[in-house]
């Protein structure tokens, strides 16, 4: 069982932003959804994860090897995906992977060519290995940065913001793919996205403003919010009247009325309804918490 342990960590930019301030978490096998709304620091500890950059102070362990004090334990075992995978040369996947498995240290050839055989297998590019990456659409180019991320059989694979610009298909299959690559290693998938956190990962945490609000297993912030959550149709005119007295978690509009999701302990009065609560009226009801 890998784990990582994140220590008190803190990261403060030379413009003078905290990106990271005081992060602890414990992260073992599994995948694990780090959600937050933009600017919430997530690239900045996934960077900081990665050996990118280095904290000002705290720690992190990776199976008990303290890595902010050796990157390169980290780098060897280590699969990125980074938001902006970057440039796509004029090379073919085929040669590109074989490139990058070469700078990952894979120096047997008749390794290489099998691993890279396999995870093109793997992520459905088989067919298109000898296409050149820069023609690739914006689908395929994730996949093939799952591929790169793969190389070396790495223990901790770290995914950031994997299906922003996917058109729904190709999210619905690249989540698919990072569901499959399994439950033997650490997966962090750091994302905006309710959705995808809530159809992958078994363990999350809420951050806003570089630090944790929240962390656990999605169900069991759900369970905590059960019975505590009602539902009632309003008129759109009617939202800020509302927004006076109640805690609102959650407003949906459609077709010219609005649905408002409320907390309260008790059910405000008759005209509200009891609702089950989804992953995402946890979400905001622990981001409202924290305004
Ligand atoms: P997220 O990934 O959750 O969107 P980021 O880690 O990218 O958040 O950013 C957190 C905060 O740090 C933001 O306010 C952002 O503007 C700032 N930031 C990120 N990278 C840098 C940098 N290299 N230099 C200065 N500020 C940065």
């Amino acid at each position: 069982m890998n784990n990582l342990k994140i220590r008190n960590l803190q990261k403060k930019y030379k413009n003078g932003v905290t990106a990271i301030n005081d992060i602890s978490l414990d992260i073992t096998n599994g995948m694990f959804g780090l959600l937050g709304p933009n600017g919430a620091g997530k690239s900045s500890l996934m960077k900081t994860l990665a050996g990118l950059q280095s904290p000002d102070s705290g720690f992190i362990l990776f199976n008990d090897v303290n890595i902010t004090e050796n990157p390169s334990f980290i780098k060897k075992q280590l699969g990125f995906l980074p938001q902006d995978f970057g440039v796509y040369p004029k090379i073919t996947a085929a040669d590109l992977l074989n490139h990058i498995a070469i700078l990952k240290g894979l120096t047997n050839k008749k390794e290489r060519k099998e691993q890279i055989g396999t995870l093109l297998e793997k992520v459905n590019l088989t067919l298109h290995r000898n296409k050149e990456v820069h023609t690739f659409s914006g689908g395929m180019r994730q996949r093939f940065g799952i591929a790169q991320a793969l190389l070396g059989n790495p223990q901790l694979i770290i995914v950031d913001e994997p299906t922003a610009g996917l058109d729904p298909e190709e999210r619905n299959r690249f989540n698919n793919l990072l569901n499959e690559i399994g439950e033997d290693i650490i997966i962090i998938l750091s994302t905006h996205l309710v959705e995808d956190v809530k159809n992958l990962c078994t363990q999350m945490a809420i951050i806003e403003k570089g630090t944790v609000l929240a962390q656990g297993k999605p169900n069991d912030f759900i369970d905590a919010l059960n019975g505590k959550l009602w539902q009632k149709a309003i008129d759109k005119k009617e939202i800020s009247k509302y927004e006076q007295e109640y805690d609102i978690v959650l407003k949906q509009l459609n077709m010219g009325k609005s649905t408002i999701h409320v907390k309260a302990e008790n059910k405000p009065d008759e005209s509200f309804e009891s609702i089950h609560p989804s992953l995402e009226d946890v979400y905001f009801s622990i981001l409202n918490q924290n305004k």
